[in-house]
């Protein structure tokens, strides 16, 4: 089949012959139709996080249609549009018993440590498979694993009421927390230094958010030193500093600030399964939210090596559309 295979950092390769997946029980083959790009997946493809060996193929955000059904899945779910939960916990270790499979020890996670979904065929487990709504724009369904972080950020947020939130970072995680809580009737507030990553954040309701203001909630998506400094300084007494963006410096926490205005810092890891995407499903069912509005740019799987080099610098998410997979 083919498939975007990193072959050298900074290197992707689009090839013919990639060995197709094969179906165990229990798991389903997945004819992907787009992928799109996020940090993560950048730095796989740049050697600044490594893969496991090369050739590699990378990808994690993607949906498409079942082609194949393993022993154990009815053979009625071949043909269903599905977006992928790209994250697989054990199921046994200590936080997937405790109620938080996000933190699994063992999590099966393609591009990092299984195969990834650049590539026309991926074999999933039948229960990472989730059905889309009937119609859903193709946009929308390669956005779902996105959203899926950012509304699980809210939920762990446990905001009260119709707090102001500010966020931090307009990228495509930023502008989907942004879309998702004002969908919510949260105001929303938006610290971003880049003009058009802001204007967009703008387009979608948020506020530029003055100085002196405080709010009861902020959330970093930038994972930068920056974003969190201006985080923690916009922060009201007993606010909540959600941390969802990941990056390789630390940020430095003043103790000043965080004693003595009582405030808590709480990581936001991915989304908790089953629960997390039950409910992004439900509200892109619902119409009130339309992820794939952070969609910038779209490349055939062809330039995937255009799509990577591009994509840090596109104001919005880009995202690699394949051949097969079959729209709404
Ligand atoms: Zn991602
Ligand atoms: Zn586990």
């Amino acid at each position: 089949m083919r498939a975007a295979v990193l072959t050298t950092p900074g290197r992707l390769a689009v090839v013919d012959d990639w060995p197709d997946p094969v179906c165990r029980p229990d798991h389903v083959i997945v004819a992907i139709r787009d992928v799109g790009i996020c940090g993560t997946d950048l730095g796989l493809f740049d050697g600044s996080r490594t893969v496991p060996h090369l050739p590699w193929v990378i990808g994690h955000e993607a949906h498409g249609r079942i082609v194949e059904v393993g022993a154990g899945i009815p053979p009625s779910r071949i043909g269903e549009r599905v977006a992928i939960e790209p994250n697989y916990p054990c199921q046994a270790c200590a936080p997937c018993q405790n109620g938080a499979p996000a933190l699994c020890l063992r999590r099966g996670s393609p591009a990092l440590n299984l195969p990834g979904m650049l590539a026309e065929r991926v074999e999933v487990p039948a229960r990472h498979a989730w059905t889309l709504p009937a119609g859903l724009a193709d946009q929308d369904a390669v956005c779902v694993e996105p959203l899926a972080v950012a509304l699980a950020a809210v939920r762990r947020a446990a905001l009260t009421g119709t707090a102001s939130c500010l966020v931090v970072g307009a990228g495509a995680l930023g502008l989907l927390l942004v879309h998702a809580l004002r969908s919510a009737g949260h105001p929303v507030a938006v610290l971003e230094p880049h003009p058009e990553r802001r204007a967009r954040a703008v387009a979608l309701g948020a506020a530029h958010a003055p100085d002196g203001t405080e709010f009861p909630v902020a959330f970093e998506t930038s994972g930068t030193a920056a974003g969190g400094e201006a985080a923690l300084a916009r922060l009201a007494p007993q606010g909540r500093l959600v941390l969802v963006g990941v990056g390789s410096d630390p940020i430095p926490l003043d103790t000043r600030i965080a004693v003595r205005r009582g405030l808590t810092v709480l990581g936001s890891m991915i989304y908790d399964h089953p629960r997390d995407y039950r409910a992004t499903i439900d509200a892109v069912a619902r119409d009130s939210i339309t992820p794939g509005i952070v969609v910038a740019a779209s490349y055939p799987l062809e330039q995937a090596q255009e799509a990577f080099t591009a994509a840090s610098s596109v104001p919005g998410k880009t995202v690699i559309t394949l051949a097969e997979g079959g729209a709404a």
